[in-house]
């Protein structure tokens, strides 16, 4: 099975991919965690994605064609995977929709997060994680248990994403209903799109896309 997570930046497209890795065996692939390795890498390109990313801007089309072409060819993908960035503009969701078809895929589900904008700010600068393994918090929605101290691994080293700042979430949530919403419509008129309430919590949302996948 193949699906999109699609929503706007916050929306807990990352949360619920993890959750649908664990239970369905999927492979989640984030073009964002993709970008965040290249910026680790260093290099030029990785200097390109920073200053973009840290802008809040999206990156050029071509290149993160490539960069999903080149991952959904990988063997690992074979069970299903779950796109979560990406596509983020009407020209990537045509470039997807002709790799799919080269390669005999299909996508079987587009899955729409819907929250809206003031709730994303309030949840995008307060996030953070765990530097060792990943597990995410918030500073006002959900604290480790002891301060300081992760719950899932005892680690006590945190980060925050460069572009989780208030001036570059504005700027995100502008990319996202200008570039990306237009996918929504390209989606609904193929009859793949359905929609969850993303405000729900983390639970409810995904017994709603359990409850699509099911459908
Ligand atoms: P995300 O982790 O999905 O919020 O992505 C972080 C940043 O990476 C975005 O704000 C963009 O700058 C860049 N990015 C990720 N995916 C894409 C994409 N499909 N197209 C263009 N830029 C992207």
């Amino acid at each position: 099975m193949n699906l999109i997570l699609l929503g706007p930046p916050g929306a807990g497209k990352g949360t619920q991919a993890r959750r649908l890795e664990e239970s369905r065996g999927l492979v989640q692939l984030s073009t964002g965690d993709m970008l965040r390795a290249l910026v680790a890498e260093g290099g030029p390109l990785g200097q390109q994605a920073k200053d973009i990313m840290a802008a809040g801007k999206l990156m050029p089309d071509s290149l993160m064609v490539e960069m999903i072409g080149e991952r959904i060819s990988k063997p690992d993908v074979s069970k299903g995977f779950i796109l979560d960035g990406f596509p983020r503009t009407v020209a990537q969701a045509t470039a997807l929709d002709t790799m799919l078809s080269e390669k005999g895929l299909k996508l079987d589900h587009v899955i729409e997060m819907q929250v809206v904008d003031d709730i994303l700010v309030d949840r995008i600068t307060g996030r953070y994680t765990c530097a060792k393994c990943g597990k995410g918090y918030h500073d006002r929605f959900e604290q480790p248990k002891v301060q300081g101290v992760c719950d899932a691994c005892g680690s006590t080293e945190f980060k925050r994403r460069a572009d989780d700042k208030a001036e570059t979430v504005s700027t995100r949530l502008e990319q996202y209903h200008q570039q990306t919403a237009p996918i929504l419509p390209y989606y609904r008129d193929r009859g793949v799109l359905k929609s969850v309430d993303g405000m729900a919590d983390i639970d409810e949302v995904t017994r709603q896309i359990e409850a699509v996948l099911a459908g």
